[in-house]
């Protein structure tokens, strides 16, 4: 390459980057897309007519989430028959939902605690259960996610399945190369090797709760191996970045294996080995793994439900 196309290359490449931290950081901010309807509800505080509504009379066990953000709202087991017409709950998950003055000066508002979104009212000391609270809320600012569904992935590690954990960046895409392997069954990105409990992504973009963006690998070890793993792991990233991945600078997004066992140690420093050997520089460092912190569910397989590809990660062969 003579100099002036190095340049260009290089004016090229931050271009790139601050293109892809800004659609990173914009995406993020997005939510699932809303009909006009839920629009109505969930942005403009509307309310859906009485009766009518999906989940008014659904007795069903499971969790009620939000429409816009996924975020866990309500769980059936706070959920009665009020009557009123819309569903009605006389607690929420800790922490779901916030409680504002209405504009009308009268009522308090309920809305997501995670995207803001207009669920409804709250009433308190009318006397239909012990705590002495209702939730009125708009079937069309809730999704419902019944328990069989929950439960799938319990039942899945009962049958001689393990686990591995990766960071190698934003969780997005490790989690897109890793959920299309072969003998991989269930992938989730989470927050790993940090010092607070149950931290948000916003924790965690502090830089100082100390987690890594890390993504929990469920696989058949009689399908793919340990091995195959981390050698897959090394082939998606660039793992001689020290600072970060791609655009995507700092400690929550360094290049690390956190191993379960002095076996998968000894794995994962054989493979760094060979790629010294080899002649690549190495940054990714081994820590042991410490508690899973499963991230919000808008970070979930983000790439599949946004029909796109990642921006910083992609594939080269090596082994
Ligand atoms: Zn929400």
């Amino acid at each position: 390459m003579n100099i002036s196309l190095k340049y260009i290359a290089i004016i090229f490449f931050f271009i790139t980057c601050n293109i892809c931290c800004q659609t990173k950081t914009d995406n993020k901010m997005k939510y699932n897309d809303l009909t006009p309807k839920e629009a109505h509800v969930i942005l403009n505080k509307g309310t859906e007519a009485p009766y009518i509504g999906e989940f008014t009379d659904n007795k069903a066990k499971g969790t009620y989430v939000c429409r816009q953000c996924n975020a866990p709202l309500y769980l059936s087991k706070d959920k009665f028959n009020s009557g009123c017409g819309w569903p009605s709950f006389d607690d929420e998950i800790d922490g779901a939902v916030l409680r504002i003055p209405d504009a009308d000066g009268m009522r308090t508002e309920i809305v997501c605690a995670n995207c803001k979104g207009h669920l409804g009212h709250v009433f308190l000391n009318e006397g239909f259960t012990d705590k002495q609270t209702r939730h009125c809320v708009n079937s069309i600012s809730m999704e419902f996610v019944p328990e069989e569904q929950q439960l799938k992935p319990t039942i899945k590690m009962e049958n001689n399945l393990k686990k591995a954990y990766f960071a190698s960046g934003c969780f997005w895409g490790t989690e897109y190369y890793f959920s299309k392997l072969k003998g991989v069954i269930e992938t989730s990105v989470g927050y790993m090797g940090g010092h607070i409990k149950n931290p948000t992504y916003e924790d965690v973009c502090t830089k100082k709760s100390g987690h890594l963006e890390t993504v929990e690998i469920v696989y058949d070890p009689t399908k793919i191996s340990y091995d195959d793993l981390v050698k897959f792991f090394f082939e998606t990233h660039d793992f001689s970045q020290e600072n970060g991945q791609g655009p995507d600078i700092g400690p929550q997004y360094k290049s690390v294996i956190f191993y379960q066992s002095p076996t998968e140690k000894e794995v994962d420093e054989k493979y760094i080995k060979i790629l010294k050997d080899k002649g690549y520089k190495v940054a990714t460092t081994l820590q042991p793994t410490s508690k899973f912190w499963k991230a919000e569910n808008y970070h979930q397989q983000y790439y599949d439900h946004k029909g796109s590809t990642p921006y910083c990660h992609s594939y080269k062969a090596i082994f």
